[in-house]
C-alpha cells in the first residue's frame, strides 16, 4: 500500500464523513458519531477495524445466508471473472451462468414455475414484476386491470415503483410517492392491531380487506396483490395461519394476481425454499434477491409462473424492460455456486428441522422477561415484541427508544440486531451454530434486562 493510500485508511472514518451519503440515513448525526467500519467476515462473525468481534444476528442485510468468507464463491467469481467478465443478455444472446442459474431457481420453485427475468437487485425485481403484470393484463385482452393493491408497512425497495409498492409512510412522504394505481389495506399485525379479536379472527378480516378493496376499484380494473410472505422491514410480522389461505382464495376468485415477495423470506430463510411454500400457496410471481447470492454479489430477479410466463412468451412479442446487468454472468455464477453450497450442506432442512427450532426455543426461554411481549418465528426469522404490559399487550410509550436501547446494549455486547420500532429483529445467517444461538439468546436476555430497567426507570 502507498504512503498517501495507508494514511487514507487510517483516516476512513473522516473521508466517509466528507464523501459517502449512506442509506437510510440522517447524515448530519451519522458524521457527527461516526460509523462504524467493518473489515472482515468469517462464518457468523464480522469483524470491525479495531478487530472487535460481532454475531452477526441479522446475517448482513438479510442476506448473507451461506456465512461470511466462503472461498468457494471467491473461486467460483475468479472463474467467471477470467473467463467472460460480462456480458449482456439483451440482442439473442445469454451466458452459461445465467442460462444455468434460471434453471437451478426454478428446480427448487413449484411446478407451475419454471421462468426467471434477472434484475439487478430487489428494488428492481419489484419495478419488473408492476410492469409485467400490467403488460400480461394487456395481452389478455383486459389493459383495464392496472391497479395494485399491496400493504401498509410493507417493504418492497427503494425505487419508484418499489417504494411505492412498500406501505412505508415516511418513504412515500419524499418524493411524492406512491405513484397513481397502487393502493394500500391493512397489515396483519395482531399484536399491535389485533385489539380483542383472536389471531386467527383478525389474521380472516384483514386478508378480507383485499376483497373489500377489490370491490371498492372493481375488480376490473384491479391487476395483482403484492405481499412479502412475512413483512421483514416491518418488523417480522408473521400473520395469522388464517390469513395466507384467505388472500389465496381471495385472488383465485376475483381473478388477479398474487405477488409474494420473496426477497427476504427465499432461499432458506423459513426453513422452505421459498416463503410462499411454509404458507401453502402458490404466487404467479415472485420478486426474488439477497439469499440469492448470500449477498456475495448484487443480483436479483423474478420468479415468473407459467400463467404470466406463457402469455408473455406466446402473445406479448417484446417486453419492453431489462437492465444492462439482468443476469451479469459473474453475479450469476456466484449465485449458482451459493445455491449449490445451499443444496450440499442441506442448509434449507437444517433451519427447518435443526436450527430453526433451536432458536425457537432459545426466543422462548425469553419469554419469562417482563419486556418480551411475545416472540414470533418461523425458521431463522424471527421478531421479539418489547412491552410495557404483556398481560393488554401495552407497548412503551417510546417505542423507538426502547428498541435501540436493546440493539446498542446488544452491539456493545458483540451482537448485531436490528430495531423496528420496539421489535427486536433475528435474521442470522443460515449455517449459524448451536453455541453460537446460545451466544445470541445470551447477548439478547441481557440487553432486554437493560432495556427493561432504562424503560421503568
Ligand atoms: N423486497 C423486500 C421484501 C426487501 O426486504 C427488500 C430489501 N430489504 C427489497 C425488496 C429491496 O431489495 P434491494 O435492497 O436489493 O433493492
Amino acid at each position: 500500500m502507498s504512503n498517501s493510500s495507508a494514511a487514507a485508511v487510517s483516516n476512513l472514518g473522516a473521508l466517509d464523513a466528507a464523501h459517502h451519503l449512506h442509506p437510510f440515513s440522517d447524515m448530519k448525526k451519522l458524521n457527527a458519531t461516526g460509523t462504524r467500519i467493518i473489515e472482515r467476515g468469517e462464518g457468523s462473525y464480522i469483524f470491525d477495524n479495531h478487530g472487535k468481534r460481532y454475531l452477526d444476528g441479522f446475517a448482513g442485510l438479510w442476506c448473507v445466508n451461506i456465512g461470511y468468507g466462503r472461498k468457494e464463491i471467491a473461486e467460483a467469481v475468479v472463474r467467471q471473472m477470467n473467463e467472460l467478465p460480462y456480458y449482456n443478455t439483451f440482442f439473442g444472446t445469454t451466458t452459461p451462468p445465467a442460462v444455468l442459474l434460471a434453471q437451478k431457481i426454478t428446480s427448487h420453485a413449484g411446478p407451475n414455475i419454471n421462468r426467471v427475468f434477472f434484475t439487478g437487485s430487489g428494488s428492481e425485481a419489484n419495478d419488473t414484476w408492476f410492469r409485467m403484470a400490467r403488460v400480461y393484463w394487456g395481452a389478455m385482452g383486459k389493459p383495464t386491470k392496472k391497479a395494485i393493491i399491496a400493504r401498509k408497512n410493507g417493504y418492497h425497495g427503494s425505487t419508484v415503483a418499489g417504494a411505492s409498492l412498500g406501505g412505508m409512510k415516511w418513504m412515500h412522504e419524499q418524493g411524492d410517492l406512491p405513484i397513481a394505481g397502487i393502493h394500500h389495506i391493512d397489515q396483519p399485525f395482531w399484536y399491535a392491531e389485533g385489539g380483542d379479536l383472536s389471531p386467527e379472527e383478525f389474521g380472516l378480516k384483514m386478508a378480507r380487506q383485499l376483497e373489500e378493496k377489490i370491490d371498492e376499484l372493481g375488480e376490473d380494473n384491479v391487476a395483482a396483490f403484492v405481499a412479502e410472505p412475512i413483512q421483514g422491514a416491518g418488523g417480522v410480522i408473521v400473520p395469522p395461519a388464517s390469513y395466507w389461505p384467505e388472500i389465496a382464495r381471495i385472488c383465485k376468485a376475483r381473478n388477479i394476481l398474487l405477488v409474494a415477495d420473496e426477497v427476504i423470506c427465499g432461499f432458506g430463510r423459513t426453513g422452505h425454499w421459498f416463503g410462499h411454500q411454509h404458507f401453502g400457496v402458490e404466487p404467479d410471481l415472485a420478486p426474488i434477491a439477497k439469499g440469492l447470492s448470500s449477498g456475495y454479489l448484487p443480483i436479483g430477479g423474478v420468479m415468473v409462473s407459467d400463467r404470466v410466463g406463457n402469455v408473455l412468451v406466446e402473445e406479448v412479442g417484446d417486453f419492453n424492460h431489462g437492465f444492462t446487468y439482468s443476469g451479469h454472468p459473474v453475479c450469476a455464477a456466484a449465485a449458482l455456486e451459493n445455491l449449490r453450497i445451499i443444496e450440499e450442506e442441506q442448509l434449507v432442512e437444517r433451519v427447518h428441522d435443526d436450527i430453526g427450532p433451536y432458536l425457537a426455543a432459545g426466543l422462548k426461554s425469553l419469554e419469562d422477561l417482563p419486556i418480551v411481549g411475545e416472540v414470533q418465528q418461523v425458521g431463522l426469522m424471527a421478531a421479539v415484541q418489547l412491552a410495557e404490559d404483556k398481560a393488554s399487550r401495552k407497548r412503551f410509550e417510546d417505542k423507538e427508544k426502547a428498541g435501540v436501547t436493546v440493539r446498542n446494549h446488544c452491539l456493545e455486547n458483540g451482537l448485531v440486531l436490528r430495531a423496528t420500532g420496539d421489535r427486536m429483529l433475528f435474521s442470522p445467517p443460515l449455517v449459524i451454530t448451536h453455541a453460537e444461538v446460545d451466544q445470541m439468546i445470551d447477548i439478547t436476555r441481557k440487553g432486554l434486562e437493560h432495556a427493561w430497567k432504562v424503560m421503568t426507570a
